[in-house]
């Protein structure tokens, strides 16, 4: 049985004020402890601005103008509601080349009616600032952004902004939704990635209520599997490819977090029925054979269902005109694919959902 929002919220709570008393007994006051007590609802303080109840706006995160400080050259959007609630946080272009995920958090952000509000939509709509401008995936100093949280204040460029989001987020979020879309010439069919032990995360997920979903923890250094171990539950959402804006991705996108504030009870939709998407706890890769490649071309589409053994695509050797039919080594569905490119042995081809 699911159950309420306000169960669920109630437990975090519970779980955060817990982390508090830690925090507060290893003299360490931590920063998921003053979310844990929230205050009276008023006014709040961002980025050296003052955010009153029923209002939102864009702010730049940091004022300073220093050669180093443009890697933090990016916004935050607050729409603080009139009346008190949750705090979601939404993130976005954490890698710089997924331009249909930044624009889920702008348009949902636009979209938002401070006035008509329970709690606070927070949000980073291109964390990784300067790739997004480059359209670039990782960060200035090359490396990737979701790899380096919670980071650290004394590290490389990409853990110092990822130290600046972690200990922000966490400061203030009730919980967490992380828009991505596939990356390196890669498309993904639209999906949440949710740990399905966390039974918050997992809500969040179900009542995102587009795309299906897919089981797993998340790599080490990500944002969605730090948070989470922090104590705030969260949720990936990944739809289309880099470098888009696709209309549907984006609308579906936007229609899920705005679903995630219906569960959680920030605004309502009227009308709105639990959903039950397709839940697949296993993913497979079928990747190009050693030393079979060349050009991929696939032949299926997304969403296909696949049985074992069946015809996926070919890879065609630029070289000697040799053809290698990929067949499928799994029965599922596609969830991910690479576009038409050249690929070379071990490159994934395919990501499946299996049963
Ligand atoms: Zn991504």
């Amino acid at each position: 049985m699911v159950r309420s929002a306000a169960e669920e919220l109630e437990k975090i709570m519970i779980i955060r004020s817990m982390f508090c008393v830690i925090g507060v007994l290893g003299i360490l006051v931590s920063a998921t402890c003053i979310a844990a007590e929230p205050a009276a609802w008023g006014a709040i303080q961002v980025s050296g601005n003052t955010v009153q109840p029923g209002t939102k706006g864009k702010y730049p995160v940091i004022s300073e103008r220093g050669f180093e400080a443009s890697y933090l050259n990016m916004p935050v959007f607050v729409a603080r509601g009139a009346k008190p609630g949750p705090t979601l946080c939404v993130t976005a272009g954490i890698h710089g080349d997924e331009t249909n995920s930044v624009e889920v958090a702008r348009r949902v952000f636009a979209e938002t009616d401070a006035t008509k509000l329970s709690g606070m939509l927070y949000m980073f709509p291109f964390v990784n600032a300067d790739g997004f401008r480059n359209r670039k995936r990782e960060m200035t100093d090359g490396r990737d952004l979701n790899r380096s949280f919670p980071g650290s204040e004394n590290g490389s460029v990409a853990s110092l902004v990822a130290n600046f989001v972690f200990t922000d987020l966490t400061s203030r979020c009730t919980a967490l939704v992380d828009l991505h879309t596939g990356s390196n010439l890669r498309s993904n069919y639209p999906q949440i990635r949710v740990d399905l032990e966390n039974e918050a995360a997992k809500n969040l997920a179900v009542n995102f209520g587009v795309g299906m979903i897919l089981g797993g923890g998340g790599p080490d250094g990500s944002l969605r599997g730090e948070i989470v171990k922090a104590g705030i539950p969260a949720i990936i959402y990944e739809a289309g490819g880099p470098l888009l804006f696709q209309e549907e991705e984006v609308a579906r996108g936007a229609e899920g977090v705005r679903n995630v504030m219906h569960y959680l009870g920030m605004a309502e939709i009227p009308g709105y029925k639990t959903p039950h998407p397709k839940i697949y706890e296993k993913t497979r890769w079928v990747r190009v054979p050693r030393t079979h490649g060349g050009f991929f071309f696939p032949e299926l589409t997304m969403g296909a269902k696949v049985e074992e053994g069946m015809r996926m695509g070919y890879v065609v050797d630029p070289g000697t005109d040799e053809v290698h039919v990929v067949t499928s080594p799994y029965a599922g569905q596609i969830i991910g694919m690479t576009l038409p490119q050249p690929v070379l042995s071990g490159y994934p081809l395919f990501h499946l959902g299996v049963e």
